[in-house]
């Protein structure tokens, strides 16, 4: 059976954007062509809703029309927190991957953070083999920088990389101990892994619930200063040079990060970084009235802060966009402020939240692309991008649908999201992996 998508707009930064149709067979893509000018002058008359089956060259073909919609290569979270094993009432290997496939990702990077902790090439197996048998986005677990979680003693990461780990990360927690940050690196680096850093100085950040400042005084939170995060970033670009290895920064929030990553970047030192959609889309005044689904660490920061991370989007000093989907139940979250746990889910909610980037004019939508697709392959080494012979993971986007986020509605297990009831403009409608769709809201929108 072969599938043709029709008519949209193909976006694959540095290598396609324009009006074109895809043929795929056999889960790869075989062909992309420009529509003819007299084609696209047809379609702009008759919008036609659904298209039959219809005959190419006798064989038989589905056709998707994407006529208006944006047709991307498959996206890719590359900070994820799937429970699995461990905690599977929050969310599982299964359910993760099906909220992924609603929001519009082909592929997810699951954090080590889980228990057992995925430091060890058996736990590694045992998230492959679930995701192997969920069979929907392609799941590339990030294996733990230490034992345990516990910054003591370094993993096996030859061992874990055969197994199918793409990176290394202590996250949740920091690697405390410079010296084994450095031979993390090192290690790291003969490998190839990149080492995706949590960054935070624990003794500094205290016992803080929120951004330290005026609002976390007011409401009676002990706070966290903004040094507490970049002093860690200063700390591990340092390391990075001495080092040579690669180092990606994880969910960058403060001005004097962005700042040190730009310039690190500018010395040509190999750091990559990422922040979430909370990050630039919240401030700390979400957190009023003590609303334990703003809570998250690092915390949401101020209005100058918020600034300084879409800055870094624009001007390409963060590469990345992740979610860190941080799924916890009412149990963690509807309790008091201090006692709650930290996080928010992201899958379902990050296409809509990272294209109000391209609404208002603070990235392109090919440099968004890049952002959610091409810089997470490159810094990860996966073989993607909308080429005849690659594997046909492709995410189809509606620019224009206008709908509410209704947490109800999600795949995810958990619930724990600051944008419920939020009105959005700009959907992921359709995901396909290896030439399968996972989800087309076209073929069964919701009622
Ligand atoms: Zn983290």
């Amino acid at each position: 059976m072969l599938t043709l998508i029709r008519g949209g707009r193909v976006v694959d930064p540095g290598n396609l954007d324009g009006i074109m149709d895809i043929l795929i067979e056999d889960g790869k893509i075989v062909e992309i062509k420009a529509q003819s000018s007299k084609v696209k002058a047809q379609r702009s008359k008759v919008r036609a809703q659904s298209l039959p089956a219809v005959s190419l060259a006798g064989s038989e073909v589905r056709v998707i029309d994407a006529f208006g919609k944006i047709v991307v290569p498959g996206l890719i979270d590359m900070h994820v927190h799937l429970r699995e094993p461990g905690h599977e009432y929050k969310e599982t290997i299964e359910s993760g991957c099906l909220s992924a496939a609603y929001g519009g990702f082909t592929a997810i990077c699951p954090m080590p953070n889980t228990n057992p902790v995925n430091d060890n090439s058996q736990v590694t197996e045992y998230i492959l083999k679930k995701a192997g048998a969920a069979d929907m986005v392609r799941v590339y677990p990030v294996a733990a920088i230490s034992k345990g979680l516990k910054g003591k003693d370094l993993c096996e990461y030859g061992n874990l990389k055969e197994t199918g780990a793409i990176a290394v990360s202590d996250d949740g927690h920091p690697v405390a101990n410079s010296q084994l940050m450095r031979r993390a690196l090192e290690y790291a680096k003969g490998f190839d892994l990149p080492v995706i850093s949590h960054c935070e100085d624990l003794d500094l950040a205290g016992c803080g619930d929120m951004n330290e400042g005026a609002v976390a005084t007011r409401m009676g939170l002990a706070g966290i200063p903004n040094a507490s995060e970049s002093i860690v970033v200063m700390r591990d670009i340092a390391l990075c040079e001495l080092t040579g290895a690669r180092l990606h920064i994880a969910h960058v929030s403060t001005t004097e990060s962005v700042r040190a990553i730009r310039n690190a970047k500018k010395r040509g030192a190999l750091v990559t970084a990422e922040t979430a959609p909370h990050y630039f889309t919240l401030t700390e005044d979400a957190v009023e009235g003590y609303n334990t689904n703003a809570k998250m660490n690092p915390p949401l920061r101020s209005m100058q802060d918020r600034e300084a991370v879409l800055e870094g989007l624009a001007d390409g000093t963060i590469d990345v966009i992740a979610t860190d989907h941080a799924p916890h139940s009412s149990i963690e979250k509807e309790v008091e402020f201090d006692r709650a746990a930290n996080g928010i889910i992201g899958l379902e909610t990050s296409v809509s939240l990272s294209l109000k980037l391209v609404q208002n004019s603070v990235i392109p939508l090919t440099a968004l692309i890049e952002k959610m697709s091409t810089n997470p392959a490159r810094i990860l080494g996966f073989n993607i991008g909308l080429i005849p012979g690659r594997p046909a993971d492709i995410t189809i986007i509606d620019p224009d649908l206008s709908y509410k986020i209704d947490s109800g509605r999600f795949k995810s297990l958990s619930r724990n999201t600051p944008f419920d009831g939020w009105d959005m403009k700009g959907k992921a409608i359709l995901t396909m992996v290896g030439g399968k769709i996972l989800f087309d809201e076209m073929a069964n929108p919701e009622p």
